[in-house]
């Protein structure tokens, strides 16, 4: 069964319009289609909707929901930034739109070295970005230890799965996106292993689903699928729920190393993915 609820469009910063995406879904099969924008933040950003798109965005999935019923479900979600402090997911900003589901992600960290000051292009340090601007969230946030950084992100990413208020936890270890051959930080050190599993621990028994991300895979950042086989045994051994997701910004990539997703799960030992349906969560076997 083909589902993929972490999709973006024009609303934000994808690139094809929600009709192709959801035309281009049709196209290939899919059961299950899940739109999840980039929420509003409370300022301005190159990649999030703005805040009074909310509306024709809710009206513009529900509508294409309609039109492809009943031979493709289509779902209205949003990715919600949890930003320490600041917003998250738990604050029911988007309670009146009645979202089919929510991702969690974590995209910024606030290192009290940099006060509430941005690196780079961005008004608040994010990981996300490009190279130079993670870079200089190492250089400037952390005195240049990129492990002190990725352990701030770890515990910023438990901090937001005990906020809850989500369905699925957006790419869990994107720390690892602009690391690349580890030279910006070792994920086979004690204090990186000791920061993931704090995490991890936090998803235990939270309901919440982990997506298996094969975004970093499709822009070319990473070799292997978010997160990283490790880290998707120990989820495994604590029966946390995984979904398989691309976080596809254009039609093209609607599918995108699905197959690496699908066999990270099995090789970690997952016998079915927990699906999000408007009927509530189904397993399907992998
Ligand atoms: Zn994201
Ligand atoms: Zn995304």
């Amino acid at each position: 069964m083909l589902s993929n609820h972490h999709c973006h469009s024009e609303f934000c910063d994808g690139k094809a319009s929600a009709a192709r995406m959801a035309a281009e879904a049709h196209a290939l099969g899919f059961s299950i289609l899940g739109f999840s924008s980039h929420a509003p933040l409370p300022f301005l950003t190159e990649w999030t909707m703005d805040e009074e798109r909310l509306g024709d965005y809710a009206d513009t999935v529900r509508a294409l929901a309609r039109e492809y019923s009943p031979s493709m479900e289509i779902l209205l979600g949003l990715e919600i930034d949890y930003i320490e402090g600041l917003c998250g997911p738990a604050d029911r900003r988007f309670a009146s739109m009645k979202l089919d589901y929510s991702i969690g992600s974590v995209h910024h960290l606030r290192p009290e070295a940099l006060g509430d000051q941005g690196v780079g292009d961005e008004p608040l340090a994010t990981v996300d970005g490009p190279q130079e601007g993670f870079d200089a969230l190492i250089a400037r946030g952390y005195g240049g230890d990129g492990l002190a950084m990725a352990e701030d992100y770890y515990r910023t990413l438990a901090a937001c799965v005990r906020a809850g208020g989500f369905d699925i936890l957006g790419h869990f270890d994107l720390v690892r996106k602009n690391n690349p051959g580890q030279s910006r930080f070792s994920e086979r050190d004690a204090r990186y292993a000791d920061a993931a599993m704090a995490a991890v621990d936090a998803i235990a028994g939270s309901g919440i689903i982990v997506e298996i991300n094969t975004g970093g895979m499709a822009r070319g950042k990473t070799s292997s699928p978010y997160p990283e086989a490790w880290i998707l045994k120990e989820m495994k051994a604590r029966n946390i729920e995984v979904c398989v997701n691309s976080d596809a910004h254009d039609p093209g990539h609607l599918l995108a190393y699905r197959d690496a997703g699908l066999k990270a799960a099995a090789d970690a030992g997952y016998r079915e993915l927990c699906i999000l349906t408007a009927q509530g969560r189904r397993r399907v076997a992998l």
